[in-house]
């Protein structure tokens, strides 16, 4: 034992002891004491002070020992008690903030106050309020915001004093109320006075009161009276000094400083006004592009991209309205809804609000009585889904009587009349027979369509031989007058590797396809056919500060608007569309064909294209599927495309999703596929401003951006570029036609015509099973009593993919693999492959003609304006009435924005997990079926996640085919599978984009999949079911708690670059450092995206 130590811990001893005694005489709390209290006080100072602290003395509650007293001894007692480090975290504990306050109060009655003091305690509470979460609270209440800021006033020039003030004003501004009433007091003004003008002297001063500043004018009424003093441009030249003189990059923290302050002016509409009228989208742009090359002052370039693009002037979209170009009037109009609406405001510019002077009716709203954010602890709770146990059961209903059912009977002729009769009728002739009834058709119309052969634009690419070594120079000297009958253009043979498709049936199906603009044109890549690539699609790694030099140069038309050229090259609003001739100088755009979708092409610079996208028929919105062709390009040279109209908040093109390019120089090559396309891909919010008629009432919503960059490697070529792969109408035509070629004797087939769509095209029906063994009544009996599988796809009509997972559904349905047969004769499968025929043949993509998602109608389907709907939902319930009910029901989808396959169901108990009423839970019994086949589909289908399924029943999908069917029909297995449009992040195709190839394999795997449901639920398996059953039973508790399982929950992690600039990023930290963020899918914001329940959910 040494000496020192052996006094320390005498000294402690007597500290303790004096402290005891300060504790007994505040019991007692006379005025004779105090004086005795001061002696105490001075004593144990004199011990600390001389024998070094002691961790004893803080076990002592110093609320109950010091602190009537109000004197000097006892906050020199404070501050060495204090210390630093964690010993600051047990003084806030004990209540010391509160006790600085109380001696902060008393000593500003002094007057003059002791300057000393006032010193000491500021500095103490500038290191004790960060620690205590109610220290804003506190300094209110105790009346301490204004002794500071009075004391800052009267000090301006004592910079000794200055810093500890503005700490601990610094930490009261964080609290908003604080702000509002600061303000009110002068702080404001204050701190300019501080921090102007340019000075490099005491910065340590400068960068605190920047952050102070910075805080109070979070509050908008400060902003406000921050415009109001003219102090917009007063900030921008003070920044430009600061830019212009920090040449060596020393004070980062007062530049970011000064740009915080600018952002938090600029969130009120005086603020952004007040930012360009002082030049200040020049002054940040020309900084921020200096600032560029040197990557440690990213945080300036990224924090002044943000105020320029929220201060960018409001565009109006370059169109006459944002209902669709094609008009289709509708046999009837729905009393109430968007469509009524549209067909109402026939008057109104509905592209931008009239006025947009509404959009802030901000300032004055603050008050500064409301209760203290940190008060709101309570958590965010997800009310879409469905508490209604009533509603949560199903509830078998009758629907139609079944005398209006009975009509259905014809649809199921192999459950009732002699199956060898019912096999004769046929698809084709069906569809035969309903063309030539139909009087609207003109046979003469026909006669135009021409086949994509005698369209112009390739005919460069006519052959002499049949080689197909056709390089990409073969049409250098344009033989046009070659064009028309005389070209003879070599098809790429693509019979082997298509089985399914034939350019000259396509051309049949398409003269029996019947779209709005009576389209004459066969696109391409639909006449060739798509062979999907052998190589691999990686999902594209984003370049960093890809979104940020894409806004920069949206930002430059503004800054030289003398460079960009405003030329429109394609309108399909007006008569004479395409609107440019071939000059040679601009792109040529189309989009004239069964599936496209653009309306508007604007050349802005040499290279660079504005896109806009045509809004489903009936509906002033719905801006996503895209589908065009390009020809007239430069080869080598690269182009940028935005799509500026585009809705959604966020998409999967910011996270390794390209989009698709077919060329068809390519194609004659040898290579007719559409590929995954484009670098510097981004999307992000823009500056054209959306009109709250279009945005369902929304006032100052601004459309998104979707970019990217390609180049062209073919001369005279013919480009395509779409969202995802197309699959038109026509092209279902063609493949059910060639799928009969498929049928053997074994195989039952049958092709009906469920109903015809408002558009006159019908809506097929497929019905496939194994013939039976023989005529003998065991057989024909077993044949009857297969289990249904009821299968359905597209009716949203931008989900392409779902019609390649049916594609591939229905060729493994077909095939001659025992599996397949074993699948036939196990089943009988009835299938409604596209259910929104019109929405696809007309380029929408999501709705039908009547301008509705019908994925919404089936609640209460209208057999005029929703016939597809009305007769699927009639055969089911047909199907109920006969107590044939399909043992799985499953609607096919693609997902925008979520990665992998998977599926939802329906389950009362998972849906009441979600939503805590527990009460009623625990004696909910459930059968676990529902889980068995996306079980077995995340077993045998690498693309399908487990992961990702979700179970609850959600009241804003109460009329979708999911819920309605499992509700009313009753059916258990009642789902919707969705194929993502971007790529896997798990399985076998992790870090790849999805391709067709992956698209059919997994409607194979599903077909599989029931393969397997078929051995587990019949009746000689038992003991699989039950492992099964305990195998999803020990999932069931990790299936709760997962977070992945919500069903909202997108597969976007938390972002890269700010997409809205308008998300409040008053988080200090807001700014990325680094693009490629954290990859955790864990998202803090999790509940937040649940209420974004128009953009974000698709079922
Ligand atoms: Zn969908």
């Amino acid at each position: 034992m040494n000496k020192p130590k052996m006094t320390t811990e005498k000294g402690n001893s007597k500290v303790l002891m004096l402290l005891a005694q300060l504790e007994r005489i505040n019991g007692e709390a006379t005025v004779k004491d105090a004086e005795t209290a001061r002696q105490v006080t001075a004593k144990i100072l004199h011990l600390i002070q001389t024998q070094g602290e002691s961790r004893h003395t803080y076990k002592y509650n110093l609320q109950s020992s010091v602190f009537n007293l109000c004197n000097r001894s006892a906050v020199l007692l404070m501050c060495s008690l204090l210390g630093r480090g964690r010993r600051v975290g047990v003084f806030v504990s004990k209540g010391g903030t509160g006790i600085l306050f109380q001696l902060l109060i008393t000593a500003s009655k002094e007057l003059p106050p002791n300057e000393e003091l006032m010193l000491q305690l500021h500095s103490l509470l500038a290191k004790a309020g960060p620690k205590d979460r109610k220290f804003g609270v506190k300094a209110r209440l105790s009346g301490a915001l204004h002794v500071t800021v009075n004391l800052l006033k009267e000090n301006l020039q004592n910079t000794k004093l200055l810093l500890p003030c503005l700490q601990v004003l610094r930490v009261y501004c964080a609290n908003s109320v604080n702000a509002i009433s600061l303000g009110k007091n002068g702080a404001v003004e204050l701190m300019f006075k501080i921090v102007v003008p340019y000075s490099k002297k005491n910065t340590s001063l400068l960068k605190v009161a920047l952050d102070a500043l910075g805080a109070l004018l979070k509050s908008k009424t400060n902003a406000h009276r921050a415009v109001d003093g003219s102090l917009v441009p007063v900030l921008l030249a003070l920044y430009l000094d600061w830019h212009r003189n920090d040449t060596r990059h020393r004070h980062m923290q007062i530049r970011k400083g000064l740009l915080v302050c600018l952002r938090n002016i600029t969130n009120i509409k005086l603020g952004r006004k007040a930012f360009i009228e002082a030049d200040g989208m020049r002054i940040l742009y020309i900084t921020s592009t200096e600032c560029l090359p040197v990557r440690t002052l990213d945080p300036l370039v990224n924090t002044s991209s943000l105020i320029m693009r929220k201060c960018f002037p409001k565009n109006r979209l370059p169109l006459p309205s944002m209902k669709s170009t094609f008009h289709y009037q509708l046999p009837h109009i729905p009393a109430a809804g968007p469509v009524a609406q549209l067909y109402m405001d026939d008057v109104a510019d509905d592209v931008v609000d009239e006025s947009d002077d509404n959009e802030e009716t901000e300032a004055d709203t603050e008050n500064d009585t409301e209760n203290e954010e940190d008060e709101k602890d309570h958590r965010a709770v997800n009310d879409d889904i469905e508490t209604d146990l009533n509603k949560l059961h199903p509830k078998r209903s009758p629907g139609r009587p079944f005398e209006e059912l009975r009509v259905y009977e014809r649809f199921f002729l192999e459950l009732s009349e002699d199956f060898q009769v019912s096999i004769l009728g046929t698809w084709r002739q069906n569809i035969r027979a309903k063309i030539n009834q139909d009087k609207h058709i003109n046979q003469n119309e026909f006669k135009h369509i021409q086949s994509p052969l005698l369209l112009g634009g390739i005919t460069a690419c006519c052959v002499g031989g049949g080689g197909s070594n056709l390089g990409s120079d073969c049409g250098s000297e344009g033989p046009e007058d070659e064009g028309g009958e005389g070209g003879v253009l070599e098809v790429p043979d693509t019979a082997l590797l298509l089985p399914l498709h034939d350019p000259d049936l396509y051309v049949e199906m398409v003269k029996g396809t019947h779209s709005v603009p009576k389209y004459l044109e066969v696109a391409y890549p639909d006449y060739f056919g798509h062979v999907a690539p052998t190589f691999r699609e990686p999902l594209l790694e984003r370049v960093y500060g890809v979104q940020r030099s894409k806004i920069f140069q949206d930002i430059e038309r503004l800054i030289h608007p003398n460079d960009i050229l405003d030329k429109v090259v394609y309108d399909l609003d007006v008569p004479s569309c395409p609107v440019i001739e071939d000059d040679g100088e601009s792109l040529k755009f189309n989009s004239q064909f069964e599936s496209g979708n653009l309306r508007k092409a604007v050349q802005v610079r040499k290279y660079e294209y504005d896109l806009v996208l045509n809004s489903d028929i009936n509906s002033n919105h719905y801006h996503q599927w895209f589908y065009f062709e390009v020809s007239g390009m430069r080869v080598g040279t690269t182009y940028r495309f935005n799509i500026i109209n585009c809705e959604k908040s966020n998409s999967q093109f910011n996270y390794g999703m390209q989009v698709l390019m077919y060329s068809v120089q390519g194609a004659i090559s040898g290579r007719p596929c559409w590929v995954r396309t484009g670098t510097d891909i981004c999307y992000y919010k823009n500056h054209f401003a959306r009109s709250s008629i279009a945005a369902g009432g929304q006032k100052g919503k601004s459309y998104y951006t979707l970019t990217f960059s390609t180049s062209f490697s073919h001369k005279d070529d013919v480009c395509y570029f779409a969202y995802h792969y197309p699959y038109t109408y026509s092209t279902l035509k063609m493949h059910l036609s060639k799928l009969e070629a498929l049928r053997t004797p074994q195989i039952y087939l049958r092709q009906d015509v469920l109903c015809e769509t408002l558009g006159g095209n019908a809506c097929p029906l497929l019905t496939i099973t194994a013939m039976p063994e023989s005529n003998s009544t065991d057989h024909i009996c077993q044949f009857r009593n297969r289990p249904l599988i009821f299968l359905s796809a597209r009716v949203h009509p931008g989900e392409t993919n779902a019609s390649w997972v049916m594609k591939g559904t229905l060729e493994f349905l077909m095939g001659t693999s025992p599996l397949a047969a074993s699948l036939r004769e196990s089943y009988i499968f009835k299938i409604v492959p596209m259910l929104n025929p019109d929405g696809v043949v007309n380029g929408n993509h999501r709705c039908s003609l009547s301008g509705e998602d019908l994925n919404r109608q089936w609640q209460n389907p209208s057999p005029e304006l929703h016939p597809t709907i009305y007769h699927t939902k009639s055969l089911l319930q047909y199907l109920a009435h006969i107590q044939r009910a399909p043992l799985v029901f499953c609607d096919y989808h693609g997902h925008s924005r979520k990665k992998n396959v998977f599926m939802y169901g329906c389950s009362v108990k998972e849906t009441v997990w979600q939503t805590n009423i527990c009460a009623a839970s625990s004696d909910l019994h459930e059968d676990l079926g529902y889980r068995a086949l996306p079980k077995i589909l995340s077993q045998i289908a690498p693309v399908f996640s487990m992961a990702s399924c979700s179970f609850v029943v959600e009241r804003s999908k109460e009329s979708t085919a999911r819920v309605v069917v499992w509700r009313e029909i009753g059916i258990q297995r009642s789902y919707t599978m969705e194929s993502t449009l971007c790529g896997c992040d798990q399985g076998k195709y992790k870090g790849l984009q999805i391709g067709t190839r992956e698209l059919e394999e997994m409607g194979a795997q599903f077909c599989l999949g029931l393969l397997r449901l078929k051995r587990l639920t019949g009746l000689h398996n038992h003991q699989h079911l039950l492992d099964l059953e305990s195998d999803i039973t020990g999932t069931q508790s990790k299936v709760v708690i997962c977070p992945t399982t919500y069903v909202m929950e997108e597969d976007e992690p938390s972002i890269l670059e700010a997409i809205d600039y308008s998300a409040e990023s008053n988080d200090e930290d807001a700014e990325p450092e680094n693009e490629h963020g954290s990859e955790v899918h864990e998202n803090p914001d999790h509940f937040d995206q649940l209420s974004d329940s128009e953009t974000n959910h698709r079922v």
